[in-house]
Formats: structure tokens, C-alpha cells, sequence
């Protein structure tokens, strides 16, 4: 074993703070890398703060991150993909049995072995649980580690290995081509890379949003039209028009209004995690044969897929870069979406410590 520096909670009330953890030394299929950057996910707050209990009760310390990029260190002996100094990324899985129909699916992420990246138990023993990215150095299984293409900013990929692969699973598993209509509901750290992504697919891209200030940066961004959904003749000129809508709101809303917007066959998949059931009305769905879904991240040939797709069409997340000195700061204003669209920890400030 040998030591890393890290940021963990120690409670669900404390702040991150500097620490030291144990990493294990790379078995034969282990790669060793050196972390540079590492994205904030909104779960990564949820879980500092124990607002997941009922599902995922958090160990404390923790250590979040799983939007991880960096540069391999050491390899052990039996790995044969990555060398030493190859830019590497992990996202939010390290782990899974390989065996059960999940895996052999390649949807590791249903896996009921998997192990995620940070707060599952650690079954080399080397802590409680696993330790995520806000850290410097991190040791993986060479069969779930990937590759960034080389032109992209590895600040602006970092994100890419959550809020990327969330945004481009559903969309894959949806058929989105040229000329179908998109909507992306919510602007935000997800909304963001899904219309970045609809638009590389060649789709007609509506953003819905609550905040008419956002109308320009979303056209910026690849939308084709915005729509503020708090404008009912805004909406209903949309009636019964989409193939497919991404809904990435975590907050309460009303479902149906969305589901209306679909056409014949048209899916509505959610992303977005509110924490009070959502009220759906049947005839939303009767009428067109519409359906309702959800996503979770992807497994982890398809995140290989996607950060291709990224390397073929330049796609990075928008991202406000800093040190790891700003992160308590950085989930302060997430809470209140004060950020576009992501925060990338620059993981060098962690030297300093
Ligand atoms: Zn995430
Ligand atoms: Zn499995």
C-alpha cells in the first residue's frame, strides 16, 4: 500500500478536507494513475451529505469523485492496454463481476456486484469502502479504465465520464439520427452536454428551461429553439411533436407537460433524480403510445464509445476550472446552480497541501 493525498467528509455535516488514504499497490491487471483533473457531480454532494440514506447510506470518510482524468503512473504486469504516461479516465465504476447477464450485456452499471468509484465496499481491503477522485492518485482494474482522445481539453473531459455518458446512453438507446426533434429539459451540468450531444447526432434541439436568461447561451450551446416552459403557448405549440426528450430536472415538476410535447412512440427518459415521486397521467402516455424511461450512466464499452464520439466532434463539457481549496465553495453554489456547467478540480492544487 502506499499513501495519497485526498479531500474527504468526515461526517455528513463537515466540510472536505485535506487528508491522507491508503491506495493499494497495483496487482498484476492494475493500473496506477496519477489524477489531474476531476469533474463535481451533484451526486458526489448527495452522498458527502448523506441525502441518498434510504438507498445508499454513506461511510464516512468519504472521498467523492468519479469524473476522473489523468496520466497512467504504473502498470501491473498482466495489464496490455496502458503504459506508463498515457492519458487515462475512470468514471463512476472500478469493478463488477463479470459474469452475471448484466455484465455479459456489457451494462456494468446494472451489475448487483458492481463496485462504484467512491462509498463501495473496498473488496481488495485496503479501506472500508473505495476512495473517488478528489484525490491524487487512484488504482483501477486495467477492464475499467479508458482512453481521452488526445485533442481534447482534459479539464473540459473530465465531465465527460458521468455527465457525458448519461446524456449519450439514452440518446444511443433511443435512435436519435439526423432530423429527429430532441428536447432537452434543464440546463445544467447534464442538460448542457445533452444538447451538445443531440446536436452531434444531427437532431432538431429544443432546451426548455424555467429562466428566460438562459435562452442565448443554450443557442450557444447547439440548441436550434428555446422554449420557456412556464410559457403555456410556448409549450403547446410543441403539442404531440418530439421523438425524444431528456428530462435532467432533479427538482419537483410536472411530468405531464412533457409527455404531451411527445408524438407517436416518442420517449421521455429520465436522468434527473427529484426525490418526490412524480405524478404521471395515464392518458399522456396512452394517447401516442408514448413511453417513460430512465438512465443511468452506461457501461463501460459504451463510455469508450462516447469519449470516441467526443474525440470525432470536439465535445468537452463548459466547464469553470479550480483548486481544490474552492471545493466546499464550488458545492455551496451547485447547490444553487451557480455554475456553467461544471466544476473540473485541477488536481495539481492538491501539491500544495
Ligand atoms: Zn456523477
Ligand atoms: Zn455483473
Amino acid at each position: 500500500m502506499f499513501n495519497a493525498k485526498a479531500y474527504a467528509a468526515a461526517s455528513a455535516t463537515s466540510r472536505l478536507a485535506h487528508t491522507q488514504i491508503k491506495r493499494r499497490d497495483p496487482t498484476p491487471h492494475d493500473v496506477q494513475i496519477e489524477i489531474l483533473f476531476c469533474g463535481i457531480c451533484h451526486s458526489d454532494l448527495h452522498m458527502v451529505r448523506n441525502e441518498w440514506s434510504s438507498i445508499m447510506p454513506t461511510v464516512y470518510p468519504i472521498v467523492p469523485g468519479h469524473e476522473i482524468v489523468g496520466r497512467v503512473a504504473k502498470v501491473g504486469p498482466a495489464v496490455t492496454q496502458y503504459k506508463p504516461g498515457d492519458i487515462a479516465a475512470v468514471g463512476c465504476l472500478v469493478d463488477s463481476d463479470g459474469t452475471c447477464p448484466q455484465c455479459k450485456a456489457s451494462l456494468e452499471q446494472f451489475c448487483p456486484n458492481l463496485t462504484l468509484t467512491f462509498g463501495s465496499p473496498d473488496k481488495h481491503g485496503t479501506a472500508p469502502v473505495t476512495y473517488g477522485g478528489y484525490s491524487d492518485s487512484i488504482v483501477v482494474d486495467e477492464r475499467f479504465v479508458l482512453r481521452i482522445p488526445s485533442n481534447l481539453n482534459l479539464a473540459g473531459a473530465a465531465p465527460l465520464l458521468c455527465a457525458g455518458i448519461t446524456t449519450y446512453s439514452p440518446m444511443c438507446r433511443w435512435g436519435i439520427t439526423k432530423g429527429k426533434k430532441v428536447g432537452v429539459v434543464g440546463l445544467g451540468g447534464l442538460g448542457h452536454m445533452g444538447v451538445k450531444f443531440a446536436r452531434a447526432f444531427g437532431a432538431h434541439v429544443v432546451v426548455f428551461t424555467t429562466s428566460p436568461n438562459k435562452k442565448d447561451d443554450a443557442l450557444r450551446l447547439g440548441a436550434d429553439e428555446v422554449v420557456v416552459s412556464r410559457n403555456a403557448d410556448e409549450m403547446q405549440k410543441h403539442a404531440s411533436s418530439f421523438d425524444f426528450i431528456l428530462d435532467t430536472i432533479s427538482a419537483d415538476h410536472d411530468i405531464n407537460a412533457y409527455l404531451t410535447l411527445l408524438g407517436r412512440d416518442g420517449n421521455l427518459t429520465l436522468v434527473g433524480a427529484p426525490a418526490k415521486p412524480l405524478a404521471v397521467a395515464a392518458f399522456a402516455l396512452i394517447m401516442g403510445r408514448r413511453s417513460l424511461s430512465g438512465s443511468n450512466i452506461g457501461g463501460i464499452a459504451e463510455t469508450q464509445e462516447m469519449l470516441d464520439f467526443c474525440g470525432e466532434h470536439n465535445i468537452t463539457a463548459d466547464v469553470e476550472v479550480i483548486p481544490i481549496q474552492k471545493v466546499n465553495e464550488a458545492y455551496e453554489r451547485l447547490v444553487k446552480s451557480d455554475v456553467k456547467y461544471r466544476f473540473s478540480i485541477d488536481m495539481a492544487s492538491l501539491k500544495s497541501e
